[in-house]
């Protein structure tokens, strides 16, 4: 590896698909420690004999300034994104349903008319209803025609009447209105909707944030509809929009233009069937490119994830091509996993999510950013493996009764710890270093951990378990702050692991039993005994060597054999006392400890000094 560090850096490595992270250190040209550092801040775990995959490799070569390039062999078969849109593309393709999202001017209505549009057509009395909002749902709009005996659309039939359910049609809305969360998925490059319903109040017109949703609008190529909302309100000037829209070349249809607008009231549900039969419309202009290949592989994008105390990481997906299925490996932006549970909006498990379907993903680990592009797992057999890496979680220790930093359990000690992480990654990569650090007499116990900043319940936490409090990439509330200097509670955060890390080693160190070593000093020999109490001794001697001090400990020698230890109480030279005698000087000793001194031993004086051990690094 020396060698290694040596050469300078190349910009451009090859790296296959998968890489011993040794051999991977070579190529960077970078020692094996600074790459295994960087990986643990990138929340893998491995070690220098690990193998990591392409992904992985190229994020941490870019960390170090340098790109990844993909080796190929004859038998790699991971496809990258760009290649499964290919296959995607190549693949027998069907329609899907078109998915729609509604962006506007705040408080024109976006959220009322998303709620109207849930309310009005998810079937009623159905099981449960919605309990939460997962960031899209389906609806389903009755179409007007009598369906095809099969149901499915015939290549003669008028777009709009396309049916791709038997004479219902679906539609997916993405739930999540605003333009920050739109313009998120979005920067990822993905395509988020194929439709967008532009809501604009009829008492409020045209504001600066519709003109932003209608650029948004435009540079994603989006066929839209104007939904002219609030119309139940009696200062309500539907036509007042259209002329602005006209202003800003957007001549709508019914004045020889080519802008669908439609008057709705989300709060009175007026105009709404009207306004997806139009959606619906305006969709089946594009309708050829709204179809994917439901067989091919899947290929979807992450529009909401979280962490869920009960279920862990959480991710709404809306499938772009293909289906996901239980059972099914994938990799999620940095998160990855097998799909343990797949829910639909309404919270019902089901047990595939074909194209335009939203669904909730459990499974996961890590937790996906909004934007995220899932796709399959290139190989499944690496991602168990990087499963086990990570997979390990750290049980809770029971609360101990005492306070303080530290509990001791079956003469093991422990440093107690409360950890608070930006990620979930951040919390697997420092649960599984801490475990690397345990020792037969000293361990880490984490007593509760979680995501986020630190909070006042966390201090009371560390408080009532006598833990440490730290945080890793995370920030301490003001009113957390205050409550810790009040109960003079010392919070700590980093945002590097190995300072994290270096800190606990120490607090393990604390903990461990001291090594003693006795250090000589000097050492004396017994010349006359004075006089011999029963648990001390005053003697005459000469200081052969060093020199021999007041306080310090003894041992007695007799021909070469320790036969007693003791301390000096006192020191005296020709009758003064003195703290220290040395080489060659006669003095009297008050010694203190087994009376068993005579003539000719030899006292030899030590220190007795204690050394921090210390934990491997
Ligand atoms: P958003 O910011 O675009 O999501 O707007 P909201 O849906 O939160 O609506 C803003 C306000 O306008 C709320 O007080 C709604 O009740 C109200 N609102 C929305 N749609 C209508 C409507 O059709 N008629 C009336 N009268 N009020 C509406």
């Amino acid at each position: 590896m020396e060698n290694a560090a040596m050469q300078p850096p190349p910009s451009v490595i090859a790296v296959p698909e998968k890489i011993i992270v040794r051999e991977f250190a070579a190529r960077l040209g970078k020692p094996v420690t600074a790459v295994i550092a960087e990986l643990i801040r990138n929340g893998v775990m491995a070690t220098q004999n690990e193998e990591i995959d392409f992904d992985t490799a190229a994020v941490i070569a870019n960390d170090f300034g340098i790109e990844a390039q993909r080796e190929r062999s004859a038998d790699d078969e991971a496809p990258s994104a760009r290649e499964l849109v290919q296959t995607i593309a190549e693949g027998k393709l069907t329609p899907r349903p078109p998915v729609v999202v509604v962006l506007g001017h705040v408080d024109h209505g976006k959220t009322l008319l998303l709620d109207a549009i849930r309310k009005t057509h998810i079937a009623k009395g159905e099981a449960g209803g919605i309990t939460q909002h997962i960031g899209a749902y389906q609806v389903t709009v009755p179409t007007k025609e009598e369906p095809s005996p099969s149901g499915a659309p015939t290549k003669d039939e008028p777009s709009s009447k396309l049916r791709s359910d038997g004479g219902f049609r679906t539609i997916t809305f993405i739930d999540t209105p605003g333009h920050e969360a739109f313009k998120a998925m979005r920067s990822r490059g993905a395509k988020v909707a194929d439709v967008a319903i532009l809501v604009v109040a009829a008492d409020d017109g045209i504001q600066p944030q519709t003109i932003e949703a209608l650029r948004i609008i435009e540079k994603a190529k989006l066929p839209f509809v104007v939904a002219i909302n609030k119309i139940d309100k009696p200062e309500a000037n539907a036509e007042r929009v259209k002329k602005e829209l006209a202003e800003l070349n957007l001549l709508p249809e019914e004045w020889g233009g080519k802008t669908n607008v439609i008057p709705v009231s989300a709060k009175e549900g007026t105009g709404i069937p009207d306004l997806l039969d139009l959606t619906l419309l305006v969709a089946d202009v594009e309708k050829d490119t709204i179809k994917a290949d439901p067989a091919g592989p899947v290929l979807g994008m992450v529009i909401e994830a979280h962490i869920d105390k009960g279920e862990g990481p959480v991710a709404t997906v809306v499938i772009h091509s293909g289906t996901l299925r239980p059972g099914d490996a994938v990799v999620v932006g940095k998160a990855f996993g097998r799909i343990r549970v797949l829910k639909d909006f309404r919270g019902h498990v089901v047990s595939q999510a074909p194209p335009s379907m939203p669904v909730r993903i459990l499974g996961l680990k890590g937790t996906p950013e909004v934007g995220d592009l899932l796709r399959p797992a290139a190989d499944l057999a690496g991602v168990r493996k990087e499963l086990r890496k990570v997979q390990y979680t750290r049980k809770a220790a029971p609360i101990p009764e005492e306070k303080g930093e530290m509990s001791e359990t079956a003469g093991q000690k422990a440093v107690n710890l409360v950890l608070k992480a930006d990620t979930l990654g951040s919390l697997e990569a420092i649960g599984a270093a801490l475990k690397d650090l345990d020792h037969p007499e000293v361990q880490t116990v984490i007593i509760d951990q979680g995501l986020g900043n630190i909070t006042e319940a966390d201090i009371l936490r560390a408080e009532t378990s006598g833990a440490l409090l730290w945080g890793f990439n995370v920030q301490v509330s003001r009113a957390a702050e205050e409550v810790a200097r009040g109960k003079h509670i010392a919070i700590k955060t980093y945002r590097i692991i190995y300072e994290l890390l270096d800190e606990v080693r120490a607090e393990m160190e604390k903990l461990l039993v001291p090594e003693v070593v006795e250090r000589e000093l000097g050492s004396v020999k017994i010349l006359a005994v004075f006089r011999s109490d029963k648990a001390s001794m005053i003697v005459g001697g000469r200081v052969l060597d060093g020199k021999i001090e007041n306080g310090a400990y003894a041992k007695t020698l007799r021909d070469g054999r320790e036969i007693g230890r003791g301390q000096i109480a006192q020191l005296q030279v020709q009758k003064v006392s003195t703290q220290e005698v040395l080489r060659g000087q006669e003095c009297g000793i008050k010694y203190r400890g087994e009376p068993i001194m005579a003539v000719g031993d030899l006292l030899v004086a030590y220190r007795r000094e204690e050394w921090q051990r210390q934990l491997a690094a």
